[in-house]
């Protein structure tokens, strides 16, 4: 084994192998694989090898369908055959919610250019004759969905890299890792020492034990997976080989395999496998099988698929692999470890593993991912994920794996875990709650605990007419928001604003103002969006998306200079709530002393107060488009707030409201949201956030391709539309129609209840953003007319906020 490498891959999976290739075929050859048996001998050994281009979020459909692409490249460059089949695949629905949730899907697919039709069951059962027909109610065909060969797949990325340079060392096992000064790190292994510029974690049933070498615990977690193999069956003898089915409500998945049937299933009851720690002596090995855990899904799959029941079980596999909280791979260099990278958790190896090794190669060679990859991004967790969270919500999410999540649906895993200090004060409001990053949020607030449950549905929904009457309240009266699920960051030392100045695309405010700012990257796209809040010369503190936390601390950390800055994050420190609407001066009137007339502290203020006895920093800014103030205390002093501007309230008829209402008006004034509006594909003007960007400063990041982007206008534009919708509102990744051609997607929909009406936002080309009539946008398979917005549908002067 070599002693320097420029990379070395931990593990040679499906995954480490096809990081590998890829960072060959982007240049860097001196990379070596490191795999402590025999390449496959994790998951990927006995995985049934199926893929497929659907999945929830389109940023990740894309890399799916690169990787499966892929595989000719990679046969024609290693002449090792991946055995792959695409037969097409159906999705069967046996509910009318299923149907609905595959039109949905097929719509999604419109403008990813994924070819799915919704057929019928006769249709259905024409292409796949082995269903019976009464269980189903229709169906959604994919003619690019089959299977491969998991050892093929794996030694065709091997044999390509190999060609294009990189090394593999087999029977060695990587047993420490240390870091040195420069960070560059040592691999220790069993066979020798190699030193290596960067890592890659890549190590998938063991990646939290290679995590723990770096002093990191990553969310993953292995459950135990089956599927088994039917005898031969007639039925199969003599015809083209069977389509790939998902039969949803059975949980099961089910292709032709030689002879017979391949039927798998994610049961309810799934059972993790080496809950705290991976045992090293784990090879080639398969799990005991448990049929008794899986037989209501076997009973299920026999009686919707008779001719397998005849057939008998030839072979049944029990294997694990693992699984991040959400099912989506972690992916990318971990924040405060300098060239150490991720690329594990990936439980769709033979979908998802070309994608995940372009992007991570691409990451590390360009230092960019080159795709909106924030979907994967191992930075999207925190310290919440501890052990026991993760545990809990994979489990969870590998027996939902077939179940709809609806738009208003809640999972309940691993909750309440973080509450603030008023939690048990907007139960008794009857709040009906979210979580987010682990911590609970109120959603709505129903008239008696009773009522305080979500009917889930596509369409509008039990919680619509109440979170009318707060958006009314907001309106009219005087609203109260819990405001705590934010990051926050204080900026401190004497370099703060020329530092600030350098990472933000605005000017930093002066002293007791407040901006708002897009982070741009170097390619002058969005990675962010800020609230930035100067409370002294050198101190900022600085409000952003909270799932984002790590994401931006990375960013931050990257381009910190060696001193004169510092950046603390300090989401929980500081809980805020917010009071909004025409009476909400009136109401922090009468506790506070400071003059709060417009006169003395206008829109974008901010000043430390103390609002009856608590103090607390004050901002003059509401995210519901109309007069409004955010309210930020330490911790210890959130319910003496909440109950002082409850009290003080009643007198101006105060009504507590929850993240629905907010979500409705912020889209009534086209407030755009990270991850929704505001993601690393778009870039500030294409956004609508021109006006943040100030090109006046001679420098900053992203500002030369900002500039390029200012004078070209962009490809592209978010527009706000009022959509003809009648009982289901758009809620973001539909495809947006013009003139009979899909043109661009959604980004977020809802009900703006204080103006009456649906809206949308979302992405056009810009060549057709200056149309006026034309568009259309499908919500559950029905294209409805879609009327582009000049401005904001609410208060489109902003004079209310203004006020
Ligand atoms: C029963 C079953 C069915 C499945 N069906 C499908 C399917 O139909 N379609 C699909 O896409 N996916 C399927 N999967 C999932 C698929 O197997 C995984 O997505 C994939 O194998 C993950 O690959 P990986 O490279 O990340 O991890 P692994 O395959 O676990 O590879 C990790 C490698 O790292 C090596 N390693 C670990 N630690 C070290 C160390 N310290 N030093 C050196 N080497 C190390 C290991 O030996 C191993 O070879 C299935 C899985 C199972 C169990």
């Amino acid at each position: 084994m070599k002693s320097h490498a420029r990379v070395v891959v931990i593990g040679g999976g499906v995954v480490g192998a096809s990081v590998l290739y890829h960072l060959t075929k982007a240049g860097w050859k001196d990379v070596l694989l490191i795999e402590r048996a025999e390449l496959t001998s994790g998951s990927t050994w006995h995985a049934a090898g199926g893929m497929h281009t659907v999945n929830g979020d389109p940023n990740v459909a894309k890399l799916q369908q690169y990787t499966i692409e892929l595989y000719k490249e990679i046969e024609r460059i290693s002449g090792q055959s991946c055995g792959v089949h695409i037969t097409g695949g159906i999705m069967l629905a046996s509910t009318q919610e299923r149907l609905d949730w595959l039109k949905m899907a097929k719509a999604r697919g419109r403008y990813l250019g994924m070819d799915l039709e919704i057929i019928s069951v006769n249709e259905a059962a024409e292409l796949f004759p082995l269903m019976d027909k009464k269980h189903f109610k229709g169906a959604m065909y994919d003619p690019i969905e089959g299977h491969v060969d998991p050892y093929g797949v794996t030694h065709a990325y091997a044999k390509s890299a190999q060609i294009g340079g990189a090394e593999i060392v087999r029977h060695t096992r990587v047993t420490d890792l240390t870091q040195r000064a420069d960070g560059s790190w040592d691999v220790i292994t069993d066979g020798g020492i190699v030193h290596a510029e960067h890592v890659v974690n890549a190590a998938g049933l063991w990646a939290r034990e290679v995590g723990r070498m770096v002093g990191i615990e990553l969310p993953v977690l292995a459950m135990e997976h089956q599927y088994l193999i039917t005898g031969d069956m007639p039925e199969l003898v003599g015809k083209k080989e069977q389509l790939h089915a998902i039969d949803f409500e059975g949980e099961i998945y089910i292709r032709q395999e030689r002879g017979g049937m391949l039927m798998g299933t994610y049961e309810r009851a799934g059972v993790p496998w080496s809950e705290v720690t991976t045992p090293w002596d784990f090879g080639q090995d398969l799990l005991a099988n448990d049929l008794d855990r899986i037989a209501p899904s076997l009973e299920v799959g026999f009686a919707h698929f008779p001719a397998l029941e005849a057939a008998g079980i030839k072979k049944v596999v029990n294997g694990p692999f693992t699984f991040a909280p959400d099912g989506n791979p972690l992916i990318g260099p971990v924040r405060g470890l300098k060239n150490f990278w991720v690329a594990c958790g990936v439980m769709a190896g033979f979908s998802q593993g070309g994608g995940v090794g372009l992007a991570l190669s691409r990451w590390m060679v360009d230092g960019d991912p080159g795709a909106d990859v924030w979907g994967m991004d191992v930075a999207r967790y925190g310290d919440w994920t501890t052990l026991a969270f993760t545990n809990a919500k994979v489990r969870e999410n590998y027996s939902r794996r077939f179940s709809i999540q609806f738009p208003n649906e809640e999972l309940t895993a691993a909750r309440p875990l973080r509450t603030t200090p008023i939690y048990d004060r907007l139960i008794g409001e009857h709040a009906v709650f979210g979580a987010y990053c682990g911590l609970e949020h109120p959603l709505w607030f129903a008239p008696t605990a009773a009522e305080a449950v979500d009917h889930v549905s596509f369409r509008r929904s039990n919680s619509h007419a109440h979170v009318g009457r707060e958006c009314a309240a907001v309106r009219d009266g005087v609203g109260l928001l819990e405001i705590s699920n934010y990051g926050k960051f204080e900026v401190k030392g004497p370099g703060t604003a020329e530092w600030l100045s350098w990472v933000m695309a605005n000017r930093v405010p002066k002293v007791g103002r407040i901006a708002l700012s897009p982070m741009l990257n170097e390619r002058g796209k969005l990675i962010g969006d800020f609230t930035m809040c100067r409370v002294a010369a050198d101190h900022v503190f600085l409000i952003g998306t909270y799932a984002a936390e790590s994401y931006y601390l990375r960013w931050f950390e990257r381009h910190l200079p060696p001193s004169g800055v510092s950046v603390r994050p300090c989401a929980m420190e500081y809980v805020g709530l917010s009071v909004a609407g025409p009476r909400s001066r009136e109401l922090l009137q009468s506790l506070v002393r400071d003059d709060l007339s417009t006169a003395a502290f206008p829109f974008l203020s901010f000043r430390r107060m103390e609002v009856g006895m608590v103090p607390a920093y004050v901002g003059r800014v509401s995210f519901t488009g109309g007069l409004g103030y955010e309210l930020w205390v330490t911790t210890d002093y959130q319910r003496a707030l909440y109950d002082s501007l409850l009290k003080a309230g009643r007198e101006f008829g105060i009504r507590p409201f929850g993240g629905r209402a907010l979500n409705a008006m912020r889209l009534e004034k086209s407030f755009g949201t990270w991850a929704r509006e505001y993601r690393p594909i778009y870039g500030p003007y294409e956004a609508g956030l021109g006006r943040f960007v100030d090109l006046q400063k001679d420098v900053f990041i992203g500002r030369a391709a900002a500039a390029e982007e200012k004078d070209s206008g962009g490809a592209l534009r978010l527009l706000g539309f009022q959509v003809d919708a009648s009982d289901a509102d758009a809620l973001g990744d539909e495809p947006i129609w013009h003139d009979g051609t899909v043109v661009g997607w959604v980004t977020s929909g809802g009900f703006g209840h204080r103006v009456g009406a649906s809206l949308a936002l979302g992405y056009v080309p810009a060549a057709v953003a200056g149309a006026v009539s034309g568009f259309e946008i499908e919500i559950i398979g029905e294209r409805r007319q879609a009327t582009p917005l000049k401005g904001a549908a609410f208060d489109p002067s902003g004079a209310l906020m203004r006020a």
